[in-house]
């Protein structure tokens, strides 16, 4: 393994992307079509969130939502799985030769005057261990939300038998399984553990139970709907509860909303209570942050997505445009408006 070796990039990149999720991969495009040298740099791979929701799960939304070119996703049923929407990406930056550097973390980035940004970053696989730089006259973030998974911070939390993600069901059969949370993942990690047979109590809220608002995230009918058969069928148990107050080897120790300790058996908890961006480089970049309805989001014009700093632009799920098909739509928009604003600095 080669290590540490610090390669310097000296050629400038018009746009520089980070993250190669549905945002990142959709700049990439637009920059692309635009004439622009532009890179991505992904940390993980191609569409690296999505590669983490369950194995098989069906997503909420429909093909013209997740599409990157209008009509090319077919999945098999109306909606596609994890697997066919992994595909659909790969596939787009195969067949267009998509410019990106995988398994490299964006790790630092300092104001470069005029000339823009140099951007560190560092690669680290099986086989090599880089520190890169790159210069880039214009920087978008695309970088996601899903860095910091949210904690309930009580003892035991960081037992091996506790979660922040949910992968799959198949090794917890016949297992005791805590689900604590209350949103749609939660909702439907519970659905999956409890139809594979694990004997499953879900922990969640009054107010996200008793939630039937989808613009406040209530839970999709087509979750609840089976969740609801699980619980009538006695294969899933809810718990209405107010706070988790300990986790041990084979126990959960929680409080319900009516104050009462209850005390359950337990081998496994998937804590699924959200997770938020990591905005350290945007803000040691000077980028202002602003408390958002869920979590803080940079502030950024709305029409051009350029945040307080000049050149740093930012899209995607950690900004007010969430879920796949603004991430999708937003880099198409702003793109060419970034293309024309490098046109006018060369003019000037
Ligand atoms: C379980 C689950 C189910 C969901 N279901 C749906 C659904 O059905 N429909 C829907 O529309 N949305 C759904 N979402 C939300 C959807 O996944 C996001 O809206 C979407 O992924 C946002 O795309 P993005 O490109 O903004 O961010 P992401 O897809 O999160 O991509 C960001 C990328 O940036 C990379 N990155 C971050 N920091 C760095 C760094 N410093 N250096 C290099 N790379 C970096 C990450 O590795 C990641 O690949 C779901 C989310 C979850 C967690």
């Amino acid at each position: 393994m080669d290590n540490a070796i610090t390669h310097e990039m000296t050629k400038t990149h018009d746009l520089l992307i980070i993250g190669a999720g549905p945002a990142g991969l959709s700049a990439a495009d637009a920059a692309a079509r635009e004439g622009l040298s532009y890179l991505v740099i992904e940390k993980g791979t191609i569409a690296n969130t999505i590669r983490q929701y369950p194995v098989g799960r069906t997503l909420f939304s429909t093909p013209n939502e997740l599409e990157m070119r209008a009509g090319t996703l077919h999945p098999v049923r109306e909606k596609p799985t994890r697997e066919e929407l992994l595909s659909h990406y790969i596939h787009f930056v195969l067949d267009r030769d998509l410019k990106i550097n995988l398994d490299e973390e964006v790790i630092g980035i300092q104001q470069n005057g005029a000339e823009g940004f140099i951007v560190h970053t560092r690669r680290e696989t099986e086989t090599d261990d880089a520190q890169l730089t790159y210069n880039a006259s214009r920087l978008l973030f695309a970088i996601g939300a899903m860095d910091h998974a949210r904690r309930l911070n009580v003892p035991g939390e960081d037992l091996p038998k506790v979660h922040h993600r949910f992968i799959e069901p198949y090794p917890y059969v016949r297992k005791e399984a805590l689900v604590v949370g209350g949103g749609n993942s939660a909702a439907e990690s519970a659905l999956f553990l409890s139809e594979e047979g694990a004997r499953t109590t879900m922990a969640i809220w009054r107010e996200d139970w008793e939630n039937r608002d989808p613009k406040a995230g209530a839970m999709k009918h087509w979750v609840r709907t089976p969740l609801e058969r699980e619980i009538t069928e006695g294969r899933l148990r809810v718990i209405l509860y107010k706070h988790v107050d300990e986790i041990t080897t084979h126990e959960v120790t929680l409080t319900t909303e009516t104050g009462e300790k209850r005390t359950i058996p337990n081998d496994v908890v998937f804590v699924l209570v959200g997770s938020d961006a990591d905005l350290t480089l945007l803000k040691r970049l000077g980028v202002k942050t602003v408390p958002g309805k869920l979590t803080e989001i940079p502030i950024y014009d709305p029409e051009t997505f350029e945040t307080n700093v000049p050149g740093v632009y930012v899209a995607g799920h950690f900004t007010n445009a969430r879920h796949i098909k603004a991430a999708i739509e937003v880099p198409q928009r702003i793109v060419p408006l970034i293309a024309k604003s490098l046109q006018s600095t060369i003019a000037s």
